[in-house]
């Protein structure tokens, strides 16, 4: 029995490799390495792919927050409200604008923000909302512009994790103002190394954006604010060219791979399997079941996620704790019990192996691990 990684690229490496390759090799003979027409050609094809007329490629997802955040002129003494219960750069680059994270809860069903508090929240100094569609699941764009536009409040999309997916037909990213992308490698558009992409339909945001990742400048030598080096590789803007044009195919594996889970899983107790919004289409950068404890000692999840190892099968846990409680925010003085469905959701989620080329007969082994696991104790 061989062993299962949470992801394995190596697959996808296989199908497109000696595409990758050549292309790579002609960057390389051309001796033209940092921006050039690689790396315009895909900021305009991710533009379009997301439906948005503005791509602006960048240095990582965690950058693309950045320079987001900075192209609204967001700063110290603003608020942005956002979610705990996402990778850390969500509010990292909030705080690293100068400006203070308003942690609002999530909804357990989604594990997204739980819009029904967002408005609570807003204050005369929140200057932006950034909703996070987490594990690919789009958050209801439909409800939360709705509270935005009556705040008259920018919204930043965080798509690290959500690159094809959709709310009401319509791609994440290109719905709030602006949209903030990751290429990081197990991202579902992932480059062989680090990339980002910001996009929006507003120019003037576009050319700020631009602005400030080329160190401030919108002219050579002369530097309007204090800027940054944030650049795509031309290596990495031919990988994504390629791999951008099977990104539809593996979002679709993807689907198949969940509703397959969904069926082996449906008739076990002791855990809640993730559920599709109506309005939304998923693209399952994770499939994050929850291991309920209900009344036994300790924690269930991570006996259950031992269990699973021991018979070769890693799973993961994002985020095992939420970032409200974080040390790096003490200063904001959250209390335990302040977010509870997030601060809940820690414990008990569990993220099985998930990636487009995941074989049947490795989702049997993991099911069938599951159960076992289940089953002990
Ligand atoms: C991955 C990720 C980021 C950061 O992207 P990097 O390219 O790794 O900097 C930001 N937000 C979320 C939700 C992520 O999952």
């Amino acid at each position: 029995m061989n062993s299962i990684p949470p992801f394995d690229l190596t697959e996808q490496y296989k199908l497109i490799g000696e595409e990758v390759g050549a292309a790579v090799l002609e960057v390389l003979a051309s001796g033209r390495y940092i921006g050039g027409s690689p790396v315009e050609q895909f900021e305009q094809q991710f533009a379009q792919y997301v439906g948005a007329s503005q791509g602006i490629a960048c240095n990582s997802g965690t950058d693309a927050l950045y320079l987001a955040l900075r192209s609204l002129n967001i700063g110290a003494g603003d608020e942005v409200i956002t979610t705990p219960f996402t990778f850390v750069a969500t509010a990292e680059t909030i705080s690293a604008v100068g400006a203070t994270p308003v942690f609002v809860d999530i909804d357990a069903a989604t594990f997204n923000l739980d819009l029904d508090q967002v408005e609570a929240a807003i204050t005369d100094r929140t200057k932006a909302i950034i909703p996070v569609h987490l594990f690919g699941q789009p958050v209801d764009m439909t409800r939360l512009m709705e509270i935005a536009q009556k705040h008259q409040i920018p919204v930043i999309e965080d798509c690290a994790q959500s690159t094809g997916a959709e709310w009401q037909g319509s791609k994440v990213g290109g719905i709030g103002q602006i949209g903030c992308f990751s290429f990081f490698p197990t991202k579902n558009l992932g480059a062989c190394g680090d990339g980002g992409a910001v996009i929006t339909n507003d120019e003037a945001i576009a050319a700020k954006v631009r602005m400030i990742r080329d160190h401030g400048q919108y002219q050579k030598y002369r530097y309007e604010e204090v800027g940054v080096n944030s650049r795509l590789d031309a290596v990495q803007a031919v990988i994504l060219q390629i791999k951008l044009r099977h990104l539809d195919q593996w979002n679709t594996q993807r689907q198949t791979i969940a509703d397959r889970y969904a069926q082996l899983l449906r008739p076990l107790p002791g855990i809640v399997l993730p559920q599709s919004m109506a309005g939304g289409k998923s693209v399952w950068n994770q499939y994050t079941i929850r291991v309920l404890s209900e009344g036994k000692p300790g924690n269930e999840r991570d006996r259950v996620k031992q269990r699973l190892q021991e018979q070769g099968v890693s799973s993961m846990i994002y985020y095992p704790l939420p970032l409200h409680l974080q040390p790096v925010y003490a200063s904001l003085g959250y209390q335990p019990g302040q977010l509870p469905v997030s601060e809940q959701m820690a414990q008990e989620v569990l993220s099985l192996p998930m990636f487009p080329e995941l074989s049947p007969m490795q989702q049997d082994q993991i099911v069938y691990a599951l159960k076992d696991s289940l089953a002990v104790g």
